[in-house]
């Protein structure tokens, strides 16, 4: 047995992969040894375009140069220590330079490790801000359909896609929906009338519950986990409005949408709105070490901070929070955002990857083609007419990226949309390749469909 045998036999018999049917895995097994720029090597020595970024993570390319020395030098000074009670040198630098380039309003920084942890915080702080303001009753929280906010039994309790989330029913508390607005499928097809149709129930729910909600909860611009679902422009900002209004906080979960994926830093930016609380992470550290964040406004802190006796402490913490690797990675990873005008340029090469995928829009199996910055989906549908989709036992999707993979490409599909999300840092040059090779793995599956169906 050589090396790459006996790791794939390892994996196999000890590992338990997430948001994984492990059969699957053991048809198909990958392991991944190294990588360098937008591509990743697995243990035969074979090449793969990240065009997922490893899950929407990486930003300057694997093994850059300039984290890498990141955390060289950290680790000269110390690994970790503990921020609860105390602080840290990257983490306080790191707070400081969030809060700058963060849009105004946005003054505390909450670290923790993952997306689902953030939203965990967010979930809490803004339970316990309306507790120590006396109005405890506000304690329920309006999230929209289809929304992923992690999997952590709090984060799954204002998550809302069917498939992941039924089965936990039972342990969640229950959460508010709304529509999302989901231009695609909504019946009139239109951006507008989805979009009033959406903020007319919003309203009417707030109208409703307003006396007992703490806070809404919602991706902004993009839907990531339930299908790259864009929304229509001005709803992010009507929405936020019409929860100040009702007196309801909002929480913009911008963990996938964060850290320039839609052109600008904060997909927040292009509606010129702020939510109460913020949660992150992802690119936050270029991909490369667990940081998240949850970042709130001074209002809402000044409700936490009195005497401890008051009992108005917030009372969360992880062992890893603020580790100061991730956080020094953090800090070389926005200093790399300015130096290579990486938010401008995604702007710029967003507009050669519309152009590029119209191609992909044409073929007959593809529904619709959404895109914010660098965050793509296709949908896949049988009848491009009707917008009927595949029978979902063809799983259309998963046989879509296997093809990609057989060409040198690296992606996960949501149900029937087919995700592309690349590191910022690829070229025209390799946005181009990638496309390429999408474009022919649909067509070889839809070969394929055709083929069958006579
Ligand atoms: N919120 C959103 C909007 C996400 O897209 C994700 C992950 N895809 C999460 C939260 C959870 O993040 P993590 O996987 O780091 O827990």
């Amino acid at each position: 047995m050589n090396k790459h045998e006996k790791l794939i036999e390892q994996s196999k018999q000890h590992l338990w992969l997430p948001f994984t049917q492990m059969k699957d895995y053991d048809k198909d097994p990958l392991i991944i040894e190294s990588g360098s720029g937008v591509k990743v090597k697995d243990t035969e020595g074979n090449e793969y375009y990240d065009g997922f970024s490893s899950v929407w993570l990486n930003v300057h390319g694997h093994r850059k140069e300039e984290l890498n020395d990141a955390i060289h030098e950290q680790l000269e000074k110390i690994a970790h220590s503990t921020l609860l009670g105390m602080s840290n040198v990257p983490a306080t630098e790191l707070a400081a330079k969030l809060v700058e380039i963060s849009p105004a309003g946005l003054d505390r920084v909450f670290y923790s490790d993952s997306g689902a942890t953030a939203v965990e915080i967010a979930l809490k702080m803004a339970f316990q801000y309306w507790k120590n303001i006396d109005e405890p009753q506000k304690k329920r929280f309006i999230t929209m359909k289809n929304g992923y906010h992690g999997d952590t039994v709090g984060a799954i309790s204002v998550g809302a896609v069917e498939l992941f989330h039924r089965i936990y029913e039972p342990l969640m508390f229950e959460s508010i929906k709304v529509p999302y607005p989901y231009v695609y499928r909504h019946e009139s097809r239109d951006a507008e009338a989805c979009k009033q149709d959406c903020l007319a129930v919003l309203e009417r729910t707030l109208e409703m519950h307003h006396h007992e909600v703490a806070a809404l909860i919602v991706e902004p611009l993009v839907q990531g986990a339930s299908g790259m679902i864009t929304m229509p422009e001005g709803f992010l900002r009507e929405a936020r409005e019409l929860c100040r209004k009702y007196n309801v906080l909002t929480i913009f979960d911008e963990v996938a949408t964060g850290f320039g994926k839609t052109g600008k830093l904060f997909a927040m930016e292009h509606e010129n709105t702020v939510p109460d609380i913020m949660t992150s992470g992802k690119g936050l550290t270029g991909g490369y070490l667990p940081i998240a964040i949850t970042m709130t406004s001074e209002k809402i802190y000044q409700a936490f901070y009195d005497d401890y006796a008051s009992m108005k402490t917030f009372f969360h913490g992880h062992s890893y929070t603020g580790n100061q690797l991730g956080c020094a990675v953090a800090l070389a990873n926005l200093k790399l955002f300015e130096l290579d005008d990486i938010v401008e340029k995604v702007a710029q090469k967003s507009a050669y990857i519309a152009k590029e995928m119209k191609i992909i829009e044409d073929m007959d199996i593809v529904g619709e083609v959404r895109q914010r910055g660098f965050m793509i989906g296709m949908e896949i549908v049988e009848d491009k007419e009707t917008r009927e989709p595949f029978p979902a036992q063809d799983r259309i999707g998963y046989e879509i990226t296997l093809e990609m993979r057989k060409r040198g490409m690296l992606s996960r599909p949501m149900g029937d949309v087919l995700v592309f999300m690349p590191p910022l840092c690829a070229t025209n040059k390799e946005l181009k390749a990638m496309i390429r090779i999408m474009q022919d793995s649909i067509a070889e599956v839809a070969k394929r469909k055709q083929k069958v169906q006579r």
